[in-house]
């Protein structure tokens, strides 16, 4: 276990964790254990996000902690209900009040609003306002598709530090993820040890399951888990894979001891199956999606 995790530098400069707890579908009654847990065990970045309802746990967490505010990389995520210039300065003050911090290391725009591209700039130009004021250390965005980037990159001024998408051996988005990388764009692979969450229902099988990730990791004496952790760091991802359950948190977290092969690398690459398991991001509309986000 290392004694700090390593990190990607962002193209402000600023420091990310490789790796991170996710809290989507964490109930808002389990996550302050989850986040205590990681933070025990070393994480030292949480992902959580307004509309997960649980950014107030979240912050309780890190306060009983014992460690240093400077210390813990937080990232959360703007709801499409509060996009347009005010309302997202307004969300971030929301956000901020929940987790009991002045400054959020990373505020990202949870997902492009293409029926309302508009609205979307209005939000990103408020984190531009945030990062100029200090309230923010790096800015972002997530389940940006290549063409909703492109016409980001032609308005605003400051790129994205990141963009977090779905990314698992099943799904990569190599075309979104190259596009990224083009431009000093971090990928950060949300679902990254396959989604299960979405695949449950679906009769897809769980990359937890699939053959090929089972045989590398019993190659290694590792899980399943940690060979697709290992898949993403070695390629460059930063990944935030959830638990709920403390062994789990614990293994998601052993992953920098080991390494895969090149071949290794490749015969995942190869599990591709063209298959989204979250929504469509073109697809995102207010009407659908756009729940309001409670001020307390
Ligand atoms: P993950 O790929 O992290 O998978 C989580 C699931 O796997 C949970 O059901 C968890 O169950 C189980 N699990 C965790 N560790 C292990 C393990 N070692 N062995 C077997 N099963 C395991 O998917 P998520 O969808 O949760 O994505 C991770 C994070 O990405 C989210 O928490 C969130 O922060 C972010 N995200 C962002 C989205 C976006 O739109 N920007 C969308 C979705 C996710 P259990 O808890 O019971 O251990």
């Amino acid at each position: 276990m290392p004694d700090t995790v390593p990190t990607f530098t962002l193209n402000n400069g600023v420091e990310i964790p490789a790796l991170g707890l996710g809290v989507f579908q964490t109930p808002p009654d389990e996550t302050r254990a989850a986040v205590s847990a990681a933070l025990d065990v070393g994480y030292r970045h949480i992902d959580t996000a307004a509309a997960y309802g649980n950014e107030g746990q979240v912050g309780e967490a890190l306060r009983d902690s014992g460690v240093a505010r400077d210390d813990v990389f937080l990232e959360t995520k703007i709801w499409i209900s509060d996009y347009g210039y005010d309302e997202t300065l307004h969300g971030f003050e929301k956000a901020a009040r929940k987790l009991g911090v002045d400054q959020i290391d990373l505020l990202i725009l949870h997902q492009a609003l293409p029926s309302d591209f508009e609205k979307t700039l209005g939000a990103y130009r408020a984190l531009e306002k945030l990062s100029a004021d200090a309230r923010v250390r790096a800015i972002g965005v997530s389940n940006f598709m290549v063409d909703h980037l492109t016409a980001l990159l032609d308005t605003v001024d400051v790129v994205p530090a990141v963009n977090q998408i779905e990314v698992h051996p099943y799904f990569a988005q190599r075309a979104v993820q190259d596009f990224g990388a083009g431009h000093g764009i971090l990928t950060q692979a949300w679902a990254p040890i396959g989604g299960i969450t979405f695949y449950r229902d679906s009769g897809h099988t769980s990359t937890l399951d699939d053959p090929v990730i089972g045989q590398i990791a019993a190659g290694h004496q590792k899980s399943p888990a940690q060979v697709m952790l290992r898949w993403h760091l070695q390629q460059g991802r930063q990944v935030i894979p959830k638990s709920v359950r403390p062994e789990r948190i614990t293994e998601n977290f052993a992953v920098f001891d080991f390494e895969l092969t090149d071949a290794e690398l490749t015969a995942i690459d190869g599990l591709e199956t063209g298959k989204r398991g979250g929504p469509e991001p073109a697809d995102i509309t207010l009407a659908a999606w756009g729940r309001a986000i409670p001020e307390d």
